[in-house]
Order: structure tokens, then C-alpha cells, then sequence
């Protein structure tokens, strides 16, 4: 499976039950939600929309393989440290 196929199947976990969830429509900033079909909860990737999410870890990844750190990749994208750590352990574990 490819790394960003990989990345956005974990992201796509319910949060709660870890069931697999769905696409389910966008909140009212353009954040995607997702919908468990398991417990029927819903729920978004922070402040990531879906629409920017292949590019972010394309190039978090790329960073990360580069040799930067998680926290100067956080700062270059804008993104939370915490996601990029997320992500960089997603991709060792692959
Ligand atoms: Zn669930």
C-alpha cells in the first residue's frame, strides 16, 4: 500500500471505537468529517482539510526523509508538531 494511502486509512480511524469510518460531509470551515460505522459518531482531522491532506504528507514525508526534525517540519507547514510526529511514527511502522 502507499505511504499516503496508508497514512489517510489510520487518519480515517474512529477516534473512539477504532472502527473504520467514512467520508461524511464537511463542517462549516471546510474541515472533513468523518463518520464511524461502527458507533455512528463523527468526527475531523484537526484543522487539516481534506483538500490539503495528500500534499501535507507528501511533504511532511519528504522532510522527515530529508533529515529535518518534526518540529521544524511543524513550523515550515503550519502544522501541529503532534500531527507530523503522528505521521513520521505511521511511516517506521511501515
Ligand atoms: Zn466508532
Amino acid at each position: 500500500m502507499e505511504i499516503v494511502d496508508f497514512i489517510i486509512n489510520s487518519i480515517m480511524t474512529c477516534l473512539f471505537c477504532k472502527g473504520k469510518s467514512v467520508k461524511y460531509g464537511l463542517y462549516k470551515n471546510n474541515i472533513q468529517r468523518y463518520k464511524c460505522l461502527g458507533c455512528n459518531k463523527t468526527f475531523s482531522e484537526t484543522t487539516i482539510t481534506n483538500v490539503h491532506l495528500e500534499t501535507n504528507i507528501r511533504l511532511v514525508l519528504h522532510l522527515i526523509l530529508a533529515g529535518c526534525s518534526t518540529l521544524d517540519i511543524a513550523d515550515e507547514l503550519g502544522l501541529e508538531e503532534k500531527i507530523v510526529i503522528k505521521w513520521k511514527k505511521l511511516y517506521i511502522k511501515m
